[in-house]
């Protein structure tokens, strides 16, 4: 196959919040960034039905969002690549090289944004009956419940925020949590708490999802962490929200990460690499939120910006940026 190669001044992983505005920074600052897609164009937020906290934006949909992202970088002249990033090598310094399925890029300064995945429960059952009543998204899936009961798994925002959403399409929902106090904010707990559809099941965990012989979800092996007591519960569905894991397996080796496998940035938004920035849930592994990522992603176009700027010669705005380059 023909690989079409490239040398950029900027090439950003991933097109969430992160990703889109460390491109429309980039492209407003003339640097023509190019942004890798991913594998879910918009990242989690895609996947999100309703966002009501991000400032500026009443309301809408995650999918609504991103798309008025992607067309304010688009404008100033970001380019989008919907394609994957497949391998990374940083060895050299910059430029580094990207190599996506129908490209090689070499990239003066990488901004990485991949972002976070869901995380797994990892109990039998898991694997073989995901999409067969195992899900990650409510709101991908929450249509083929209509009329069905279903179990969410899990205790904090997104939790309760797909729980409530789920309400839509559900005649009941049990909570299964391993605590007997939600993660999730007041304003959220409260919501739920008064939702005559939803239910909690507190302290206790999921030690297996059973189906059928037709590979359907019947029911959840749950255990009571308390008293140890482990029953069967019915189920159509389960829904899986328990937290994320960085999308890191490119980096691994390459850029430094802490215990939980997040990039370690500085306030700069450097990374362990000179010229490679990170931005969003890839090295956040505290607020996760679109406006955290959003900021983030603004930072980590500017440091880049000013990087190649003082590499070029032109006076580095930041002192401390200087500094890491002549060092
Ligand atoms: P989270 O806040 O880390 O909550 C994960 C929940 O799953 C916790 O309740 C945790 O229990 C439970 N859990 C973790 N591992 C488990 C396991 N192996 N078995 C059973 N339960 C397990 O994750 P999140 O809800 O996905 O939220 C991630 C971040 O995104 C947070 O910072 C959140 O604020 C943000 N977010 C915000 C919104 C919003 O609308 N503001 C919406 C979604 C997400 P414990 O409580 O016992 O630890």
């Amino acid at each position: 196959m023909q690989v079409n190669k490239h040398h950029e001044k900027v090439v950003i992983i991933g097109s969430g919040p992160a990703g889109l505005t460390a491109a429309l920074y980039t492209a407003r600052a003339n640097l023509s960034p190019v942004v890798i897609a991913g594998p879910q164009f918009g990242g989690q937020v895609s996947l999100t039905h309703e966002i009501e906290n991000y400032p500026g934006f009443p309301g809408g949909s995650g999918p609504d969002l991103i798309e008025i992202m992607k067309d304010q970088a688009e404008k100033f002249g970001a380019r989008i690549d919907m394609d994957v990033a497949l391998s990374v090598d940083l060895s050299h310094g910059s430029p580094f090289t990207v190599k996506t399925g129908n490209s090689e890029y070499l990239a003066d300064t990488l901004i990485v944004t991949s972002g976070a995945s869901p995380r797994l429960l990892n109990v039998p059952g898991e694997a073989e009956l995901t999409g067969r009543g195992v899900s990650y998204c409510g709101t991908c899936d929450g249509f083929f419940f209509r009329g069905k009961k279903v179990v969410v798994v899990g205790g904090g925002d997104s939790a309760i925020k797909e729980s409530l959403f789920l309400t839509r399409f559900v005649t009941h929902i049990d909570v299964i949590h391993r605590r007997d106090t939600l993660r999730a904010e007041a304003a959220l707990q409260q919501r739920a708490r008064e939702n005559d559809k939803i239910d909690f099941i507190w302290n206790t965990v999921v030690e297996e999802i059973k189906g059928d012989d037709k590979g359907k979800v019947t029911a959840v092996r749950l255990r009571n962490l308390q008293t140890g007591k482990t029953w069967d519960h019915p189920t159509d569905g389960v829904f899986i929200f328990i937290g994320h894991d960085p999308n890191n397996s490119l980096f691994t080796g390459q850029l430094a990460m802490d215990e939980h496998g997040y990039v370690i940035t500085d306030k700069m938004m450097r990374t362990s690499v000179d010229g490679v920035f990170a931005a969003g849930e890839i090295q956040d592994p505290l607020w996760k939120q679109v406006a955290t990522s959003v900021g983030q992603g603004c930072a980590a176009a500017m440091a880049a910006e000013q990087w190649l700027a003082a590499r070029e010669g032109a006076a580095p705005a930041v002192p401390e940026i200087k500094a890491a380059i002549e060092s």
